[in-house]
């Protein structure tokens, strides 16, 4: 596997490669769910490019980003293993060339939901870092988990919108053995909180069983926000999918909906979210 640090030379690699590329953008300390999409990646395209960077401009909490875990070593022996071409590893200084640019893609009716509700600047931080990313190697696939839902939405309207060839792919969510959603953040709960934090998936699949018996929003709300009442939850929602608008009862069903939350164990920030489709309406 071949590391390199500067965008020229990322860019170097994407002229001599460009279409066969399939990339993973992460933020490091790699788990089974970052590599469940690399393996996608080897599967769809000859070159697989992994990026590793903490995005400050996409923390508003400072202390979470100097908390965030880091394991180069671990990581770049876990991409070796995994096969990967290339590993991105740049530098803060190395990624901006003049400092933290000003710029901002905005999608506001998306971007003040869920994640972004109490996050003022994190999804413009991560669109932006990911255009970057994108406009350096024009990889013909780029990869993303649906564990963070409402990035791969909003990166998937970007790449529209501002007509990128690639193609985004959405790769499902990877939990352990017991249901917690697999994250890099676990590793910073004490062993009690991540006994607490199998409550998170449990609330979903409950809320999701609920709503799937009864086909009813305001069952499956409480059915949600009942479970977690042991937490300290930022969001717990029912939303449509594709707005991200929050359900509310009696209004017509979506085609697909989003059950997703947002909250604290040992003060750590975990989300996790579930889909479901409503049963269609025959007349
Ligand atoms: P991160 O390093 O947390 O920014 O994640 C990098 C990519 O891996 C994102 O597209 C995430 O959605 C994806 N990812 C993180 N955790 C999981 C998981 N448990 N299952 C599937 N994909 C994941």
């Amino acid at each position: 596997m071949e590391v390199i640090t500067t965008r020229h030379a990322l860019r170097e690699y994407a002229a001599r490669h460009s279409q066969k590329i399939g990339f993973v953008p992460t933020m490091g300390y790699l788990h089974e769910g970052h590599l469940s999409l690399v393996e996608r990646a080897k599967a769809q395209n000859e070159k697989v490019v992994v990026s590793i960077f903490v995005n400050p401009t996409q923390f508003n909490d400072p202390k979470d980003f100097e908390k965030y875990p880091v394991d180069e070593a671990h990581d770049k022996e876990l991409l070796e293993r995994a096969g990967v071409d290339l590993l991105f590893m740049p530098s803060r200084g190395n990624i901006f060339s003049e400092g933290n640019p000003t710029i901002r893609i905005q999608y506001p009716h998306l971007m003040d939901k869920l994640c972004g509700e109490k996050r003022a600047g994190h999804f413009e931080g991560v669109l932006l870092i990911v255009h970057n990313l994108f406009m350096w190697l024009n990889p013909a696939r780029a990869y993303f988990g649906l564990k963070d839902y409402q990035q791969y939405l909003l990166v998937q309207k970007m790449a529209r919108d501002l007509e990128f060839t690639t193609e985004i792919v959405g790769c499902p969510l990877l939990r352990e053995k017991d249901g917690l959603a697999m994250s890099s953040r676990n590793v910073r709960l004490s062993s009690a909180g991540r006994q607490q934090a199998v409550g998170i998936s449990q609330a979903l699949f409950s809320s999701r069983s609920v709503f799937q018996e009864t086909q009813s929003v305001r069952a499956a709300a409480d059915a949600l926000r009942q479970e977690l009442a042991q937490f300290e939850v930022e969001y717990a929602t029912l939303s449509n999918a594709e707005t991200l608008e929050t359900l509310e009862e009696g209004t017509p069903l979506p085609k697909k909906i989003l059950i997703a939350v947002a909250v604290f164990v040992d003060g750590v920030r975990l989300i996790d979210n579930v889909l479901v489709v409503p049963h269609a309406i025959s007349i």
